[in-house]
Parts: structure tokens; sequence; C-alpha cells
């Protein structure tokens, strides 16, 4: 007797990306069921403000919080940039696995409940692309993240409340000072958040420029609070490059 997983595989034959084996779960494919459940969250000490990880020790708010008040309270986010994790989110991203959306966003999903209940949020905001990027890529990856959230929990999601302006560089390019500057004034907002609290969504959070920046220009416009979640959490070089490549 065949599984579902096994059908889905002769009528859509693929491979896990990560361990060549046939695809075996129609939910998360191309991968395989054994090399998704790698995914884990992360569980150790991170500063509570913008999630940086904590090298060891206890959570406490990390130095570059403590030297810049953030626009924003929190980053939740789900797991480390690394492994498994990163393969998705680049497969998603980066190579048209639009279903990848849904299993992502659950996960998403868990690392906001967890910390949070959705009672302290008044609607969802995406960070934006610019509709250039947007024709390439056809879709925008944070907005199928956010709108997991949104149809799981009820809460509104407003797609065009925060818009990006203009083509910025790369943000891998950049050191964490280039990076501020880069997206410096790059993003305007309706202003249909006044009053609100929001959960701006992000794939993944390096040296937190681009959710400071979003923040930023919700917060100007009337935004009462923005908390940040995201799927990731990458590692930086406090004062150095940053060493991961993350937004393509
Ligand atoms: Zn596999
Ligand atoms: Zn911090």
């Amino acid at each position: 007797m065949l599984t579902l997983g096994a059908v889905i595989n002769i009528l859509f034959p693929s491979a896990c990306p990560v361990c060549k084996n046939d695809s075996d779960g129609f939910l998360h494919a191309p991968f395989c069921a054994s090399c998704w459940a790698k995914i884990e969250p992360y569980k150790g000490p991170a500063c509570p403000v913008c999630g940086e990880p904590a090298v060891s020790g206890h959570a406490s708010v990390c130095g570059h919080c403590i030297k810049n008040k953030q626009p924003f309270t929190k980053v939740f986010f789900y797991g480390i940039y690394d492994g498994v994790l990163k393969e998705a989110i680049h497969r998603f991203k980066f190579c048209g696995t639009r279903r990848l959306g849904n299993p992502l966003g659950a996960f998403l999903l868990q690392a906001v409940l967890e910390r949070t209940t959705m009672q302290n949020i008044d609607c969802i905001v995406p960070v934006p692309m610019h509709k250039t990027g947007l024709i390439e890529r056809g879709f925008n990856q944070t907005a199928a993240l956010a709108a997991v959230i949104s149809e799981k929990t009820g809460t509104p999601l407003l797609n065009n409340a925060l818009v990006k302006n203009r083509i910025t560089r790369p943000q891998y390019e950049l050191d964490r000072d280039e990076r501020q500057k880069n997206l410096k004034g790059a993003f305007s907002s309706s202003g249909t958040i006044n009053g609100l609290r929001v959960l701006l969504v992000d794939d993944v959070v390096t040296t937190g420029a681009t959710v400071r920046e979003c923040a930023k220009t919700l917060r100007k416009k009337g935004a009462a609070d923005v908390c940040i979640a995201a799927l990731a959490r990458s590692s930086v070089n406090a004062s150095g490059p940053v060493l991961i490549r993350t937004d393509f």
C-alpha cells in the first residue's frame, strides 16, 4: 500500500534538496519528512528587544539596543538562519516553491504565539518589496507568510500599509552602518496604521536594518507599537560585516 507521500512523489517526482532522497511529504515538498523535522526553534538566550542570539549566559539587552533605542518593541523569531531552515527559506524565496509558505508560515505563527497573544496586535504588515523586484519574483514572500498568520488568527492583514519607494543595494554587500544608510527613507506609509499596534513580518532578520527602517516609518505615521515577527535570525558580527548572506 503506497502512502500519500509516495503517490505524490510518483505524480510530481522531486528529490529532497538536503539528503537527495525522494521527497515523501506533500506539505513541505521537495523536502523529505525527516529533513524537515530537523528544523528546530531557537531556545537559547537572546536580546529581548532585537533577538540577537547571546553567546552564553542569560538573555539581556544587547549592546546595540542599549546604545540605540529601537523603533520596535520586540523581535519574535522561529529559528537560526542555518541548515534546513536556511535552505527552505532560500527555496521559498528564490526557486518559486511557493507552497512552502504554508509550513514556514506555521513556524512563524508558532514563534509569535509562544511569546505574545494576538490580543496585543491590531494588524499585520509585511515588509514590502519594490515593485520592480515584485514583478521579477512574482510574489512577496513576507506577504505570503503574513497571510498565514492573518488567516489563522483573524488579525487583519494590511498589505499596502507600507510601500518600498526605491530600489536599494543588496544588504549583504554592506556592513551594519551602511545597511542603515542604504535603506534610509526607502519606505513610506499611507498612514492607515495610525493608532494601531502593528506586527511587522519579515523572513530573515540580521542587523535589523530593514525592520528598523520599516518600524520607524510606521511609527512616524502614528503606529502605537510595532513588534517584529521573523522566520529566522541570522548571526552578525557586532561591529564587522555581516557573515551570512541573507537578503539576495
Ligand atoms: Zn531529506
Ligand atoms: Zn538587541
